[in-house]
C-alpha cells in the first residue's frame, strides 16, 4: 500500500482514499438520491491566484455565497471537485490545502452558506513520487472524484450540473454521465479558446452551458428539482 502524504490533522469528514482528499460534511441521509450542484473551486467560488495555498489569497467570486446558499436552501448538495497539482509538483502541502479550505468555508459561512463535500486530486503526469501519475482516474477531466462523491455521498449523478472556468471541469461532468455544465467567464475563463472549447463539450445527451460566473450560473438552480 502506497504511503501518501497527509496533513497533520484532517479537518470533520475528510480523509486520503488512494490518496485523493475525500470529505463528506453532511450527513449521507441529506445528500441521498439528490442532484448535487458540483462547483470546480479555483476561478469558479474563488477568484483565481495562481496555485492558492495562502488563507491572505482567499476571496470569494462575487455573490459566490448567495448562489451556494441558494443552493443550500433548496436542498441540493453543494460539492467541491478541484484539481490540486500544486500538491503533487510539491508547490505546497496538504496543510496550506487545509488551511485554505477552512478560510473558504468560513467565509462562505458568513454569508450563511455551506458545502457538503470537498474531493481534490493532488496527482499529475509531472507530479512528484507517489503523486506521478500519467492519467489519474480522478483527475479532471476524468470523472473518478465525481464517482467519489456519488459513492459517499449518494447523489444522482444523472440530475447533477457541473460550473467550472475550464473545459476539462465541463468535460468531467460529462464523463460522469451529469446533465450538462456552465462554463463561466472568471478565473481562467477568458483564456484563448476556453469558452469556446467548453461549450463544444456539449452534445445531444449533454448540455453546455455560458455564465458570466458563478453567481450568473444561478438561473441553472432552475434545472435542479
Ligand atoms: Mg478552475
Amino acid at each position: 500500500m502506497t504511503d501518501y502524504p497527509k496533513p497533520s490533522s484532517f479537518p470533520l469528514g475528510a480523509r486520503l482514499t488512494d490518496g485523493v482528499w475525500t470529505q463528506t460534511l453532511s450527513p449521507r441521509s441529506q445528500t441521498e438520491g439528490r442532484p448535487a450542484l458540483f462547483l470546480d473551486r479555483d476561478g469558479v467560488v474563488v477568484e483565481e491566484a495562481h496555485y492558492l495555498h495562502k488563507v491572505e489569497d482567499v476571496n470569494l467570486t462575487p455573490n459566490a455565497a448567495e448562489t451556494i446558499k441558494a443552493a443550500n436552501e433548496r436542498n441540493i448538495p453543494v460539492i467541491f471537485v478541484t484539481n490540486q497539482a500544486g500538491v503533487g509538483y510539491g508547490y505546497f502541502g496538504w496543510n496550506d490545502f487545509v488551511a485554505v479550505q477552512a478560510q473558504i468555508i468560513s467565509d462562505l459561512a458568513h454569508g450563511d452558506a455551506h458545502i457538503d463535500g470537498v474531493f481534490a486530486c493532488p496527482f499529475h503526469k509531472k507530479g512528484q513520487g507517489v503523486w506521478a501519475h500519467d492519467d489519474h482516474p480522478a483527475r479532471k477531466p476524468n470523472p473518478g472524484m465525481l464517482h467519489h462523491a456519488r459513492d459517499l455521498m449518494g447523489v444522482d449523478l444523472s440530475q447533477s450540473w457541473i460550473v467550472g472556468d475550464r473545459s476539462l471541469d465541463l468535460l468531467a461532468g460529462k464523463n460522469a454521465g451529469l446533465v450538462g455544465g456552465v462554463h463561466v467567464m472568471t478565473g481562467h475563463g477568458t483564456k484563448d479558446g476556453e469558452h469556446e472549447a467548453a461549450l463544444a463539450v456539449g452534445d445531444d445527451g449533454y448540455q453546455a452551458l455560458a455564465a458570466n460566473n458563478l453567481y450568473s450560473a444561478l438561473s441553472l438552480l432552475d434545472y435542479l428539482r
